[in-house]
Order: C-alpha cells, then structure tokens, then sequence
C-alpha cells in the first residue's frame, strides 16, 4: 500500500486518532511510539473498538491486513499523509512560530478569521512533529483558511514542519531566550524560528512583522508581502491602554475598529492583538467582528489569566515562563496602579548553563521596583543572591500566601509548568 491509497481511505474516514482511549468508531489509528509506550500493541484493540483502519510498523502485529498498512515508519506516514492533504488544500496557510504568546496569537488570530471564514487551527498547543501533522489531517476539504502554531526547541524544527504544512502566510510573534539549551543561545534561537521566514521567501509568501522588534524586520528582508503591525509608522497601527491589569487597545489606523477591551493580562499582549487586527483587516474580515472576537476571548489553561479572590485580583500567569516572558510580566506588574503588590515567581527550567545568571537578572530587575513582598520558589533562585524570601516549592508558597492574610492585594503569580505555581492559590 502506498501513500495515495492510505490517501483514498483517509478520504472516507478523514478522523485520525492516535490514542485508543479517545479512538472512536470509523477512525484511522496510527500506532505511535514514545518513550514508554508502542503503539503496535494497541493497533488489533483499536479495530476491535471500531477503528476504520490501522497504520502500523511492527511485522509482529501485522495481524489483520485488509485493515493495516504496514509501513518502516508509522511517524513519517503520518506527516507524509498530512503532506498529501495539504497539497490537496488550495487555501491560505498561516504559520505562527516565535518564543513567547504562539498560542495566545493563534489563538486570537483564529478566533477572529473564524468569525468570517471556515477556519481550522491547532487545537490547544499541538505544535510539534505530531502535532502539525495532526492539525493538518483535521482540516476538512472545504475549510477556508488554515492557521497552525509550530514550536521548536532544536534548529531544523521548524523547517521540516514547513515541509508539511507549507505555510502561504507566516507570523513569528518575538525572539527571545527559551530553550537555551536546545538552541545554545540567543542567536540560536533565532536562526530556528527564521527558518519560516527562509521558506516564505523561497516560496513568495506574505509575513506579518510587528515593527517593534528591529531584528524581525531584518530577517524578513527578501520576503515578496512583509505586512507590519505596532504602534506607529506601521501598515496597522494600535494603542496599547494598560494602566489596569487588563489590556485594551486602540486601533488607529482602522478607526472603525475603534478600542478593544480585551480579556488579557498585561502590555505584552499588545503585539498578539495587533497580529490579530492586521490579519482579520488583510483577510477582509468586518471590522465589527474583528473588535468583538477579540474582546470575548478569555485565555485559559493558566496562561495570563485573571483572577479576582475576594478584594485581591491574582495575574495568575503559571503556564510557562522563561527570561523574557518573565521580564515581561513582572515590567507589566510594575506597571500596573495598585497600592499592595506581591510576586510569587517559579523557577525558570531548561536554561542550561545561563540558569544561574538569568535567575540572578530577573532579581536584579525586581530590585528596580518597590514591592510589598517578593517569594522566590525553588530551582536555580537558590543560587542568586537576593533580598527575598525563598520557599523549596508550590506548597510552601501557598502555606506561605495563607498565612499573609492578603486584603486589597494585586498578586502575580509564575513560573515554569513543572513547578505547578497554579497549587500557590489552590
Ligand atoms: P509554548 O511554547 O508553551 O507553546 P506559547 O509561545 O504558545 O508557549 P502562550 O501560551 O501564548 O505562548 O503564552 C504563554 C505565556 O507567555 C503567557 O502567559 C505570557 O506570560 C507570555 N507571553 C505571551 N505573549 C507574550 C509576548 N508577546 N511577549 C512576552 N511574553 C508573552
Ligand atoms: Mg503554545
């Protein structure tokens, strides 16, 4: 069997799932492998269960072959098949790669687009060489516009899942330092995510710019449609409006958008609701839509949300961090008018050998501001120096939080996924 044929029963049975628990009756099982699972040994049990198809790659369990394909890499049958549909799809393909808020960008940027168009995105954060091809497989043939996030923590990533997706239009959102130690440094980092913008100019494609980073600007010379954002001498210009903890924004260069209230934390938003607004206004969408799609979205998954506890307002930002990020969340708090501030900050994870010395830069930068209490927790802030208190992890910050007694307090909380800061309110 080859791919055209996978192709055609795909065609008839275009669910692929990859995980018997959720597999439902007429989908197409791929048996992946990870580090502690083989897939192969679930294939006969997911046809049991009403699977329409298995794609495998273990002889052993090559048990029912009307039903099977066995191929030398069930992986890169998913991703050549994901290439098939994508070369059947006439649509534009919106990339959006970058260090910090891909998901959040998506996000808005699909939310507007789907108010207009048939739209499909990368559900949640599947961004990586499954989950592109996967996000590519549930468009249907009918679909308008496609918009799919791509992570990468090693160089190279996202060029192979440009290969698949090929991506018509692109946003990198910012570069900064995150996985320093798959990248080896700043400059890694920026030859990985440049890797999309090498294929929109090798492939005539449009990039949407925000024009206050200098360095995007400069990558993207030699792209044929470089479309800007930002606050001024841009094709779309906005406002940010960010004196209270959530940020609104108006548009002024497309008056009848007007100001947007939006649901999100903080000035670093303010790129991600123009990548919105400049996409939405590129496509066509009304600009009515474009205000209102915007302002009813609320993020979630902990991912700079607000939270109000009795007469204290948590920024409750635990989905991630890294150096910029966390530059940018504790500038915004800083900005922000509130008599009673208090930090609660996680440890920053997978900063290899800069993990002492960019945990020591974040103290030095929360030095600038006068803040009512500062709680460090875990990680490599054991090894800065600093004025602060210092607790071993989560729990210790939420007996600590408990026994403060806040009232009338702004609280912002984050810090890296695997030290589950999200506990410190609980
Ligand atoms: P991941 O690498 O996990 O996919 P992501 O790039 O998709 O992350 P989001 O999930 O959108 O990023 O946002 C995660 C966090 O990044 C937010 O909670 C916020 O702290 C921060 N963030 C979002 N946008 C920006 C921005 N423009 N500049 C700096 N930090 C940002
Ligand atoms: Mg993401």
């Amino acid at each position: 069997m080859n791919i055209e044929q996978l192709y055609d029963i795909y065609k008839q049975y275009p669910s692929i799932q990859t995980d018997t628990r959720q597999l439902k009756a007429g989908d197409i099982f791929f048996a992946l492998k990870g580090p502690n699972f083989n897939g192969n040994t679930y294939a006969a049990a997911a046809l049991e269960k009403g699977a329409a198809f298995a794609v495998i790659d273990e002889e052993a369990y090559y048990t029912q072959p009307e039903k099977m394909m066995l191929t030398s890499d069930v992986l890169e049958t998913l991703q050549q098949l994901a290439l098939h549909h994508r070369q059947n799809l006439d649509i534009p393909f919106l990339a959006i790669t970058g260090t910090n808020g891909k998901t959040t960008t998506k996000e808005l940027v699909s939310t507007v687009l789907a108010s207009a168009f048939k739209t499909t995105a990368t559900a949640g954060n599947l961004n990586n060489h499954i989950g592109v091809p996967l996000t590519i497989l549930r468009i249907p043939s009918d679909a308008a516009i496609a918009v799919i996030e791509m992570g990468a923590n090693h160089e190279h990533e996202i060029e192979s899942y440009c290969k698949i997706a090929r991506p018509t239009h692109g946003i990198i959102t910012n570069i900064g330092k995150a996985h320093l130690e798959g990248f080896g440094s700043e400059e890694g980092v920026r030859r990985a995510k440049g890797e999309l913008y090498d294929f929109l100019r090798q492939n005539k494609g449009t990039v949407f710019v925000c024009n206050e980073y200098p360095y995007l600007l400069d990558m993207s010379k030699g792209i044929a449609t470089v479309i800007t954002y930002g606050q001024q001498s841009a094709d779309y210009t906005g406002q940010p409006l960010a004196d209270s903890a959530l940020l609104s924004v108006k548009v002024t260069s497309h008056e009848d958008i007007g100001q947007i209230d939006s649901q999100l934390v903080g000035a670093y938003n303010f790129p991600n609701v123009m990548a919105a607004v400049a996409v939405g206004l590129h496509f066509g969408v009304p600009a009515e839509k474009i205000r209102s799609s915007i302002a009813a979205y609320a993020p979630s998954n902990n991912r700079s949300q607000v939270i109000k506890q009795g007469s204290n307002t948590v920024i409750m930002d635990a989905y991630n961090a890294n150096p910029s990020s966390m530059k940018a969340a504790i500038e915004n708090f800083a900005g922000i008018t509130a008599a009673k501030k208090v930090l609660l900050l996680g440890a920053m994870m997978e900063l290899g050998a800069d993990s002492v010395k960019e945990h020591q830069a974040l103290v030095d930068l929360l030095q600038r501001t006068h803040w009512h209490a500062v709680v460090l927790v875990g990680g490599d802030f054991i090894k800065t120096n600093h004025p602060y208190i210092f607790l071993e992890n989560a729990s210790a910050a939420a007996s600590w939080l408990q026994q403060q007694q806040f009232t009338d307090t702004y609280l912002l909380i984050k810090g890296s996924r695997s030290m589950g800061m999200e506990k410190v309110i609980l």
